[in-house]
């Protein structure tokens, strides 16, 4: 049987984070097998140094190379668990492919993932940010989180409720480092309503002459939508939206909205506060297409979507980091709107604008 822990020193990432930024980690371990996590974190390399968790990379972004030892899990077992009614519950280890498992769901009949099909990276991230799209979150399938807990040294399992899952957010990325999510437990329906009130689906598949959608053919149709929308990091680096979506009290998004008509106004699941559109007050700052003219030349944002910043090839971390500064600072000064990052940013601090 092969060894569960792989080291890796002095590793190449730029192949691990979809932004491409070349930078190298001191230590990159694999896991998989969670069970040799316990043993692995006391050594004296993770006794002092808790470890930074990588999965595939497609929402972090490097402004200097991490200075800690990287943790990646790469257990990809899928396995069913109970069978309640018409529902299913799977359980999929942290290092499975999320594309590759909303696919897999689907053609096991079973539907709840399928506004969330070709979001990068992996089933172990899918609940840190409560990853989201298409009116759907993941918060929604989730029933229990597994993870471990390098301080106490003990194995979890989270309910949904632990989780405290909210916009682009949970109990994980409020405490980064506190658990490393080793597998996750879904439960799918097989006759789960399609869910198409979010913009686009319901036009894509009318022009796809589909009357009654599947599961399928919704997964189907929001996967078209998004070839056709984002940026494909192997084509270009990025990592997807840059920005979450401001929310701010109602009376102050009603404002903005009397000084802006066209200014879009979301629920957002609070009556005393609306979500706004962020690549809406980034292109209306200009910054669509933006190229930075200093440095590499190489940092900008996307000309198809304006809440994407992309590595034309040789831009860094820093140089992208510096141009978020700048979005939000721009953002602030002309709708007073305090912008925040999306992805994890390792080697730097993001602070409001004043
Ligand atoms: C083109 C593109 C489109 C995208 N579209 C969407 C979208 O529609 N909706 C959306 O929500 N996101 C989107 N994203 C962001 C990203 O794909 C998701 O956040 C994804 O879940 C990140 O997975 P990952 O494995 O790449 O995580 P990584 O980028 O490797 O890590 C992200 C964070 O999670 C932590 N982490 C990762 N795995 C574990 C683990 N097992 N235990 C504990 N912590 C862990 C990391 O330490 C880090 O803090 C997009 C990204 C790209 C590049």
């Amino acid at each position: 049987m092969s060894t569960p822990v792989t080291f890796h020193r002095d590793a190449p990432l730029r192949a691990r984070n979809t932004f491409g930024l070349d930078v190298r980690a001191p230590l990159l371990v694999e896991v998989s097998d969670a069970d040799a996590l316990p043993a692995l974190l006391a050594s004296p390399e993770f006794k002092n140094a808790p470890p930074l968790v990588l999965g595939g990379g497609s929402n972090l972004l490097f402004v200097e190379p991490p200075d800690r030892p990287l943790l990646a899990l790469t257990g990809r077992r899928v396995r069913r668990v109970g069978e309640p009614g018409d529902r299913l519950r799977l359980r999929a280890e942290a290092g499975v492919d999320w594309h590759g498992f909303v696919l897999d769901t689907l053609a096991r009949g079973l539907g709840g993932l399928e506004n969330l099909a070709l979001i990068p990276g992996t089933v172990g991230a899918a609940p840190i940010q409560n990853i989201g799209a298409y009116g759907v979150e993941v918060r929604e399938a989730v029933r229990a989180v597994e993870a471990y807990e390098p301080a106490a040294d003990r194995f979890h399992r989270l309910s949904s409720e632990d989780c405290a899952f909210a916009y682009r957010d949970s109990v994980f990325k409020q405490q980064p480092g506190r658990f490393i999510v080793t597998a996750v437990e879904f439960e799918l329906s097989r006759n789960a309503s399609p869910r198409l009130e979010y913009a686009g689906i319901a036009d894509e598949l009318a022009a796809r002459g589909v009357g009654l959608p599947t599961a399928r053919d919704v997964a189907d149709a929001v996967i078209a939508l998004r070839q056709r929308k984002l940026p494909n990091p192997a084509v270009i680096g990025n990592a997807g939206s840059f920005f979450k979506n401001p929310i701010v009290p109602a009376g102050r998004a009603e404002a903005l909205k009397a000084d802006h008509p066209a200014l879009p106004l979301f629920a957002s699941g609070d009556a005393d506060t609306r979500k706004l559109s962020a690549a809406w007050l980034i292109d209306a700052c200009g910054w669509k297409g933006h190229r930075i003219d200093h440095g590499s030349g190489d940092a900008g944002v996307s000309a198809a979507h304006a809440l994407v910043l992309v590595n034309h090839g040789g831009a860094t971390g820093r140089e992208l980091f510096d141009l978020a500064r700048r979005i939000a600072d721009s953002v602030h000064a002309r709708f007073g709107v305090a912008l925040e990052p999306e992805p994890r940013i390792i080697g730097a601090t993001w602070t409001p604008p004043a």
